[in-house]
């Protein structure tokens, strides 16, 4: 692994690539077991160097200790996770259809179908979550239990901890019996695009900004062979609150809210944008009112230039004016910020008002009706969620969740959008520009499938199939059997 932090060079990209390529075919042979006890060696060590790297990363990023340690334990736990669901083998969606002369459409082969590796992956780590959306985050550890190599572009924001976290993850790997070259890092921008366009890589997966992922995806579908880009761009992540429950919990929800949008500085792809609230309520004003947190550091200078010339461009809207404190929303740190508007002026320019602002700033529009708040849903881009403040008795809900539905990954009700827990039900993604790739999610164990492809064998012989589809089910996983799941 390249040990410096410098632009890796083209002599160095070659001997990574080439590397991948040999450790993907190895990797991809290696059982279900092996993978998951590499998955957890690396979980292991990360948890062993926690007094070692979270200094580094609090040094590169701003975020406070606290928030790093948890974010941290998340990274091994899903390390972990990983490791036990390989164990169970549902993930290769195992089918096995026997011959039978008798099937309606005609005479049907022995078929098998089950999935595997995609080969080397190339992930584009994040800024903000410096552990879980990083070095060894949610895409490379999926891309690792799918069998799969794994060449990571480095977020040139916290470089000296990528390096620690790729070699603490290297070593561990080697002591695991892991072949040589299976995780590696490149660094610099044009060696991320010279990487994507190489033929050995097999899949791109990202998480960052809307303009970054669709270069990227452009690029790699610009390639002579296409290849999947799983990338997480961005999301205004919109919260309805419905009429009843601004009547029966309008205070709760403006301090809720308040909290979810501030979390980490505003810095999540899941942050609440922006808040639709009744005009007859006294939400507004309890809005305006409500305390904020003291001003945090944002990431790094990128995010924060991005940030306020974002939120000056939001303010100079004729729509658009400062909703309770303005002192030192644009100052470097900055202070939580709230701007309100109408829902009719979303209506009118959503273009213009419904876009990500990066930080702690979010939106409040006033509606007149419940009409309106249907309306509002249904001009909506693709989101990674959308969020119903609500009652039961709420004559609005079942349409607004249909509609939402079709618009976002993830759909809350009563709970607020922010924290996205790592389980076998998440999804995280959404219809572009919250994606490129809607059918899939990039937290959660569902996440692996996006590295596996599917493979069919017709008509061979036992001792040349996989494992997986053999009738006597050496590997005990469940298999679908002529149409019916046997575990
Ligand atoms: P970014 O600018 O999109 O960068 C993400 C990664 O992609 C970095 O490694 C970057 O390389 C690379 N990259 C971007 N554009 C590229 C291009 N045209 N060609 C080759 N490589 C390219 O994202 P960021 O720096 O993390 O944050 C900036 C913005 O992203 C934020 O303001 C926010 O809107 C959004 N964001 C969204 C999420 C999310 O979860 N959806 C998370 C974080 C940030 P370099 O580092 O070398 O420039």
């Amino acid at each position: 692994m390249t040990a410096h932090t410098d632009t890796t060079t083209a002599e160095e990209l070659e001997n990574i690539l080439a590397a991948a390529d040999a450790a993907s075919a190895d990797w991809a042979q290696r059982t279900a077991a092996e993978r998951a006890g590499a998955l957890v060696a690396i979980a292991d060590a990360l948890d062993a160097a926690a007094p070692e790297l979270v200094p580094v990363a609090q040094e590169e990023t701003n975020l406070p200790t606290a928030r790093l340690n948890g974010e941290l334990k998340r990274t091994t736990f899903q390390l972990r996770l990983f490791a036990e669901m390989l164990a169970d083998g549902g993930y290769l969606d195992a089918r096995i259809d026997h011959g039978d002369a008798a099937w309606p459409m005609g005479a049907r082969p022995d078929i098998r179908r089950v999935l595997e590796p995609l080969g080397p992956v190339l992930v584009f780590a994040a800024s903000n979550f410096p552990f879980a959306f990083s070095v060894l985050g949610g895409d490379t550890c999926s891309a690792l239990a799918a069998g799969c190599s794994v060449v990571v572009k480095v977020h040139s924001g916290h470089p000296r901890l990528s390096a620690a976290v790729g070699r603490i993850a290297t070593d561990a790997l080697r002591e695991a019996g892991a072949p040589e070259g299976l995780l590696a890092l490149v660094y610099g921008t044009q060696g991320g695009r010279d990487a994507l366009l190489d033929p050995r890589i097999k899949a791109g997966a990202f998480t960052g900004s809307i303009p970054g992922g669709r270069a990227l995806f452009d690029l790699a579908n610009s390639r002579p062979e296409p290849i999947p880009f799983y990338g997480e761009l961005g999301s205004v992540n919109p919260v309805f609150v419905t009429e009843a429950a601004a009547a029966a919990r309008g205070p709760e929800i403006v301090s809720e809210f308040v909290a979810s949008f501030t979390m980490g500085a505003g810095q999540f792809c899941t942050k609440p944008g922006i808040l639709l609230v009744p005009e007859a309520s006294s939400m507004v004003a309890e809005l305006s009112e409500a305390s904020r947190p003291a001003p945090a550091m944002l990431l790094n200078e990128r995010i924060q230039s991005g940030y306020t010339a974002s939120l000056e461009e939001l303010l100079k809207h004729d729509a658009v004016a400062p909703l309770g404190g303005t002192e030192d929303i644009l100052a470097f740190p900055p202070a939580p910020a709230l701007s309100v508007t109408t829902a009719s002026a979303l209506l009118a320019d959503p273009e213009g008002l419904i876009t990500e602002c990066f930080g702690p700033s979010a939106l409040v529009a006033s509606y007149q009706s419940e009409e309106e708040l249907l309306a509002v849903a249904r001009i909506l881009d693709g989101q990674l969620t959308a969020t119903i403040q609500g009652e039961d008795t709420d004559a609005v809900a079942p349409e607004l969740v249909r509609v939402l539905a079709g618009k976002a990954g993830r759909v809350l009700w009563n709970q607020w959008p922010t924290g996205v827990s790592v389980t076998y039900a998440q999804q995280h993604g959404g219809p572009y520009p919250a994606t490129t790739a809607p059918t899939s999610t990039s937290v959660g164990t569902a996440s692996i499938s996006r590295f596996l492809r599917p493979v069919a064998y017709q008509g061979l012989p036992a001792h040349l199939l996989p494992g997986a589809l053999r009738d006597e089910n050496p590997l005990g996983i469940p298999q679908r059997v002529n149409g019916a799941l046997a575990i």
